[in-house]
């Protein structure tokens, strides 16, 4: 368990310099950046943790640089992630694997809460099973509401970092932005499974695509499936259930099953593609999924939340010593150029795998010309020029 620092009744008798909303890889590595900054940091979530959450658990070349450049590559081999070496990438009974270098998996539980922990130690305190929501703007700080159980307490920074990820609506509730959904999202769904086929072997990510969504397989630190899929609502209706559909796809690439597929625990997530209109507003960022998300077939949300994390600390450290408006408008030319940008080919991908007829088309055409493969790999892998900041 990871023990939270402070309590919510200490919370409220000061002004911090910078309130995060969320501790997930987003707002986890903004508190770490910004701790070290040595400014006086709160980081806040509804849950607890350990806490699971629906995900692919695969960290891109692009996350495990970040992390590394972070001085925090300890996290990754303390808690014996494991490297993939290979994707196994299915549609219609054809397949096709090839060579991944730098991506590495680990359970959202540890990733997450060893990213908390290590804020602590920076000097950052965190207070967990609290739901914040945004207050007054007052001349020289935001006010947050903070709501344990019975207990409400009203807390203030100079700076509030939005990092409540894809069903965050932190700023929507309070009319600041509005989200924008796409019309034809997928929904995200996942579950881990405890004793599957060995067929789904350590250090390869197996991904399919077939009628109504796609799914990834890939073994955690501890041995346990994690699978991640997105899904089409009307082809979840018609399976019944989302194990069922899921089952239906891994039968479509005969790949064996694991026994409770259909009877485990699937969590779902809102719709997967979409952004909110504004990422900054006066003495407030947003970043990670908050901001905007693709559908996750490329697996690059942490990064997209890393990068979102290690651009935006230097933007708050100014904003705490002297908020100026010119900030704002500086994270969201930022925001666009690193971010938004990036995101360009996931959209593409996740347009295209509409149709897995064509996926299908797509692999026996990369079978016969395996080099095309490589520059997709590459650019996930390469590091955004947000490396270099930290
Ligand atoms: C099916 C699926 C598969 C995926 N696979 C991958 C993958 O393999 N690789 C990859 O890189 N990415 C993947 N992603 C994306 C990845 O999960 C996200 O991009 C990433 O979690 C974003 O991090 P975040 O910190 O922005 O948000 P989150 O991780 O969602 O964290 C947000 C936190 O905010 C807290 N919170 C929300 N509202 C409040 C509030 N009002 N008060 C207090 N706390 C609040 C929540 O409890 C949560 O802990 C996948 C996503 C899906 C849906």
């Amino acid at each position: 368990m990871i023990k939270p620092n402070i309590s919510i009744e200490e919370c409220a008798s000061q002004i911090w310099d910078v309130i995060i909303v969320g501790s997930g890889p987003a707002g986890g590595l903004a508190a770490i950046l910004l701790a070290r900054k040595k400014l006086r940091v709160l980081l806040v979530d509804k849950q607890s943790f350990p806490r699971s959450k629906v995900c692919g658990c695969c960290l891109n070349g692009n996350a495990v640089s970040t992390l590394e450049e972070a001085g925090l590559s300890h996290i990754l081999s303390e808690n014996q992630a494991v490297a993939v070496r290979e994707m196994c990438l299915g549609s219609k009974k054809t397949h096709l694997t090839f060579p991944l270098q730098r991506q590495m998996v680990l359970s959202r539980e540890r990733l997450d809460s060893s990213l908390i922990s290590e804020a602590m130690i920076e000097g950052a305190f965190f207070l967990d099973t609290t739901l914040a929501e945004l207050g007054q703007l007052t001349p020289s700080s935001r006010e947050v509401f903070l709501k344990q159980g019975d207990i409400q307490i009203l807390s203030s920074a100079k700076i509030v970092l939005a990092a409540d990820g894809l069903g965050g609506r932190l700023l929507v509730r309070k009319n600041i932005t509005t989200h924008l959904a796409s019309n034809s999202t997928r929904l995200g769904a996942g579950v881990t499974i405890l004793d599957p086929p060995d067929f789904f072997k350590n250090g390869t990510l197996f991904m399919t695509s077939g009628n109504g969504g796609y799914v990834g397989l890939v073994r955690l630190e501890d041995g346990r499936l994690d699978l991640a899929a997105a899904f089409d609502p009307i082809a979840i209706k018609k399976h019944g259930s989302m194990g069922a559909l899921a089952k239906s796809l891994l039968q479509e690439m005969n790949w064996p099953l694991p026994l409770d597929i259909e009877t485990a625990p699937w969590r779902g997530t809102p719709a997967l593609t979409g952004h909110i209109e504004q990422v900054a507003s006066e003495r407030l960022f947003v970043i990670g999924d908050a901001a905007g998300y693709i559908e996750p077939f490329t697996g690059e949300g942490m990064a997209w939340a890393f990068t979102g994390a290690n651009f935006v600390a230097p933007l708050i450290a100014k904003g705490v010593a002297c908020w100026e408006p010119g900030l704002a408008k500086q994270w969201t030319l930022k925001y666009k150029a690193h971010i938004t940008n990036r995101q360009g080919i996931c959209k593409v991908i996740a347009f295209l795998l509409r149709w897995p007829l064509l996926v299908k088309l797509g692999l026996i055409g990369l079978r016969a010309f395996p080099f095309l493969s490589k520059p997709v790999v590459a650019m996930l892998d390469k590091p955004s020029k947000a490396v270099t900041s930290i």
